[in-house]
């Protein structure tokens, strides 16, 4: 089961493809695709407020009552409405009052991620296999993610704006179509929300900024912050 936040290279989404055709071959079974009815954007710039607190908060805030802005540190609203939310929805559905167990795909080297809770097992932690390894056992079988971890370290939503900067001058020169849905999206955030965390892509940069940072870098120059973004 995977969740798709619809924000995923196109590359992975050709891998997913690759991997359900291949367990359909050999099981029989095929991948269940989670996907929010609206997605990122709608969620980003359109959904509206109901609670009564959350209205008053952004009237006072002078913020329109819609929308959730970018995803920030302490409000990570894409994972929770985009992935965990409707995995556990759908884990639900399944089991129907029955007892379950759900296998995570987390890495030995990322352990710490884990829960202490019955109902989950993460094979790789037991199997002591990390992520360089669990990558290296994908490409001796033939799944090679497009190259996507040739370019980039993590490979989840383009638009994640807690990915490294580095990743992101990598964006710009690999996927220059996903950056100008970036610098789009980017753009939308900082009209409707303004020079806040809802508006702002990270907490020093506007993907704007970003963009005539990795311009100047390119032609040796040191790049010097305009006062008007
Ligand atoms: S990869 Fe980033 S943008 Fe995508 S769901 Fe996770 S935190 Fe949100």
């Amino acid at each position: 089961m995977t969740a798709d936040t619809g924000m995923e290279f196109p590359e992975m989404y050709e891998h997913l493809q690759k991997v359900d055709e291949y367990l359909h071959r050999e099981r029989g079974l095929h991948i269940t695709t989670l996907k929010h009815p609206k997605g990122f954007e709608w969620l980003m710039f359109e959904q509206p407020k109901i609670k009564a607190s959350s209205l008053a908060k952004r009237e006072r805030l002078g913020l329109p009552p819609y929308g959730n802005g970018w995803p920030g540190i302490k409000v990570r609203w894409c994972c929770g409405q985009l992935k965990v939310h409707l995995v556990e929805q759908e884990l639900k559905r399944l089991a129907q009052g029955r007892k379950f167990v759900q296998y995570i795909g987390i890495a030995a080297d990322e352990a710490r991620r884990c829960k202490a809770d019955k109902g989950k097992r993460y094979p790789l932690v037991d199997w002591g296999i990390d992520e360089a390894q669990a990558l290296q056992i994908c490409y001796d079988r033939g799944f090679d993610f497009g190259g996507l971890y040739q370019i980039y370290h993590r490979a989840s939503c383009f638009c994640c704006p807690f990915q490294r900067i580095e990743e992101l001058r990598q964006l710009r020169l690999h996927h220059p179509l996903l950056w100008d849905r970036l610098l789009d999206m980017d753009k939308r955030a900082r009209e409707q929300f303004g020079a806040n965390p809802w508006g702002q892509f990270k907490q020093h940069w506007s993907v704007a900024e970003l963009a005539e940072r990795f311009a100047a870098e390119e032609q040796g120059e040191k790049y010097v912050r305009c006062k008007c973004h």
